[in-house]
Order: C-alpha cells, then sequence, then structure tokens
C-alpha cells in the first residue's frame, strides 16, 4: 500500500514536469518586491480555486492562504514558500533557457518552490484525508530583507495556539535548515554642532564621531556559546555637507545576527552601552530599529528531530541524497521563536539566489517534486 501510494506520487511528478516549468515561468513574469506581492498572490488564489481547493483566502498581510482538512481548533501544518523577491522590479524581468537552465532573477528563490508547492498541494487535496490534523498550504508575503517576515508573522499570530509544525519550502534540495539566525538591524544617525571648517575649529564633527563609534563597535569579540556563530556589520554610511563644513549629520546601517539567543542578548547589551557611552559625552544619537528576527525559542528536541527524521526520509528514497543540516536566517524563525518545530528546504538545484544572475538547473526539479510528494504524503500515513 505504501509502496503503491509512492509509485503514484512519482507517476504525477513525471507527468508534470512540463506543467511545472511552465509554472514556474508563468509566476516568474509576475513582479512581487516585498510588500507589493498582490498581483501574485491574487493570480495563485485563481489558480487554486480552478485546481479544486475551496476556502482559499488572501490575508491582511498578502498570505494566500489554502486549507485541507481543516475544522476550527483542530491543529494544522502549515507548508509554505514565499511569494516575494528581493528585487524592486515593477516590470517583468528578463527570462532565458539555456543549456538546461532557466535564467530570471528569484527564480529559485522562491518561484520554484512555490510553484512546486502549488502542484504539489493539489496532489495531496486529493488523497483521502487521514490524518489527525488539518493542513495549510500558504503562498506567504514578505520573507526577503526588510519585509522582515510579515508574511510568516501574520500567519502565526492568525493561527497561535493551533500550528504543529511548519515547512518552509525556501532554499535548495538538500540543504536544510533546522536553527535560526537571530539579527537586529539599525539605522544609527550621529549629531554634532558642527560649523565653519576654519572659523569654528574645534567644534566636533558627526563623522568623526560615527568613525569613532564604528571603530568601537568593531572591537568587540564577538560572543560564544558552545559551536555557535554570531556576527556584526556595519553595511553603510552617508553624511557631511562639504569640503569646508564641520559635519552636523552622519548615519550608518548597522546589523548583528547570531544562532545563539544568549549571545543575539549580549550583542543587544553591548549596542546599547556603546550609544549610552557616546550619549554621556552630549553626542545626539538617534537609533532607528529597521528588522529584528528573532532567535531559537524552546522547541521540543524530539519533535525537531522526529521532522527532521521525516525530510531525510523523503529525501533519502527520491534522491540517496542525505540531507546537509545549517542555521540560517528564513520564516522559520517565527515559528523557531515561539516553540514549535520548523525546517526550511527547497526542491531545486541552482545558484546566483538575490543577484540578477540567478539560475536553477532544470534537471533537478523531477527530484524535488518527488522529493516534496513524498514528505507530505508521510502525514498521510504513506
Ligand atoms: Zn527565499
Amino acid at each position: 500500500m505504501e509502496l503503491q501510494r509512492l509509485e503514484a506520487a512519482r507517476a504525477y511528478a513525471r507527468e508534470q514536469e512540463d506543467v511545472l516549468v511552465a509554472l514556474i515561468k508563468e509566476l516568474c513574469k509576475i513582479p512581487a518586491p516585498s510588500h507589493q506581492e498582490g498581483q501574485r498572490a491574487a493570480f495563485i488564489k485563481n489558480w487554486f480555486e480552478k485546481n479544486g481547493f475551496s476556502g482559499v483566502t488572501i490575508d491582511a498581510a498578502q498570505n494566500v492562504i489554502a486549507p485541507v482538512h481543516c475544522a476550527p481548533n483542530r491543529e494544522v501544518v502549515v507548508f509554505m514558500a514565499h511569494t516575494d523577491t528581493v528585487f524592486p522590479d515593477l516590470e517583468p524581468m528578463p527570462m532565458r533557457q539555456e543549456n538546461g537552465r532557466l535564467y530570471c532573477p528569484g527564480v529559485g528563490d522562491d518561484t520554484a518552490n512555490l510553484a512546486a508547492l502549488m502542484l504539489a498541494a493539489r496532489y495531496f487535496n486529493a488523497q483521502p484525508q487521514t490524518a489527525d490534523c488539518g493542513f495549510l498550504f500558504v503562498a506567504n508575503s514578505c520573507e526577503e530583507g526588510l519585509g522582515n517576515l510579515k508574511g510568516c508573522r501574520q500567519l502565526m499570530q492568525d493561527y497561535a495556539g493551533r500550528v504543529r509544525e511548519v515547512i518552509s519550502f525556501d532554499g535548495s534540495l538538500g540543504s536544510v535548515c533546522n536553527k535560526a539566525v537571530g539579527s537586529a538591524r539599525y539605522r544609527v544617525t550621529v549629531r554634532t554642532e558642527g560649523g565653519h571648517s576654519f572659523g569654528a575649529f574645534g567644534n566636533r564633527n558627526a563623522i568623526h564621531m560615527l568613525a569613532s563609534m564604528i571603530n568601537t563597535l568593531y572591537a568587540v569579540k564577538p560572543p560564544a556559546e558552545g559551536n555557535s556563530k554570531t556576527t556584526y556589520n556595519v553595511g553603510s554610511i552617508e553624511g557631511g555637507t562639504s569640503v569646508n563644513t564641520i559635519a552636523q549629520e552622519a548615519s550608518m546601517l548597522y546589523e548583528y545576527r547570531s544562532d545563539c539567543r544568549s549571545c543575539l542578548d549580549q550583542m543587544k547589551a553591548m549596542f546599547e552601552s556603546v550609544v549610552a557611552a557616546y550619549r554621556n559625552m552630549g553626542i545626539a544619537v538617534e537609533v532607528t530599529l529597521l528588522g529584528e528576527r528573532p532567535c531559537m525559542g524552546e522547541v521540543d528536541p524530539a519533535r525537531q528531530q522526529a521532522l527532521e527524521a521525516r525530510m531525510t526520509a523523503a529525501l533519502q528514497s527520491e534522491t540517496g541524497l542525505t540531507p546537509s543540516f545549517h542555521s540560517s536566517s528564513t520564516d522559520c524563525n517565527i515559528p523557531f521563536s515561539c516553540g514549535i518545530p520548523a525546517l526550511s528546504t527547497g526542491i531545486y538545484r541552482g545558484s546566483g539566489a538575490h543577484t540578477r544572475e540567478e539560475f536553477i538547473e532544470l534537471a533537478s526539479l523531477p527530484d524535488g517534486l518527488r522529493t516534496m510528494l513524498a514528505f507530505l504524503l508521510s502525514y498521510l500515513g504513506a
């Protein structure tokens, strides 16, 4: 029985090879920068409705939600893939197919995973529903950068207390994120009295003060606990008026990250103490929080391992690969921070995510779609 169901799913994956490529191309043509996913969301909702789903909704954050076997108060497992891309373009982006590769910005991250999830959802929805939980297939918004995980936050809030597990299809085949990297991102603006470079010489210079602050921040040795990793970065600076003006204002973009909650807390305390020290010198320092991604909460290790084993089994049965596990900053940060088991992985091989040279290897898609189907069917006892 079990093998029969898997064989049927494999046959479906074979049948759908061309359909999957066509759907990826169709989605790629619909621009979807973070916070502007509306057009892509409308297409996806319409697709689900035409493909046998009922009760499909678009929520306040532009998440498209297609429920399967859901009932009020029944627990749900969430399968998601994000609709947004890092590119601000509002025109369709250039696409080309060459030597077995499909090139287009956003094609792998996360369009290929999203298209596969839609086709796998259609197959899953047509199976007898035997699980003791419901399922949400979600095309979510705002995973990237300053989208700040808005879509996933909305979802976790709306389904609070009912989410059993979250699987985000994001990333490439065989690579699995099972640990959150938390982060905080700031704009820091320093203001001083400034003045004429000759006439007011001796007044404090905002550029000098900012540079000095950066120096202090870079003197910090990142905290370490176990095999955790903690990093920081000043990514951009600006300021000043002219060559003969003592700068009145200078600002920077600063971030820190860690896959360890207490290290992240230590970085925060360190940053705040540096800011306080400059304020104590009478410097005006304005700090704006641009984004914050939480770290791991108290996730039950046994439940997390069971989820990882489920994904490992699907990957091994369909590709013979063993997954490599790593920590990263993904939509899973939100469930992880709430103590919900989660993981993030993808269905394609490719390269160049977040660049305009991004591509996917078309030959990898059948392996990926089969793996996704085997994983989903495992929830139905297959
Ligand atoms: Zn992504």
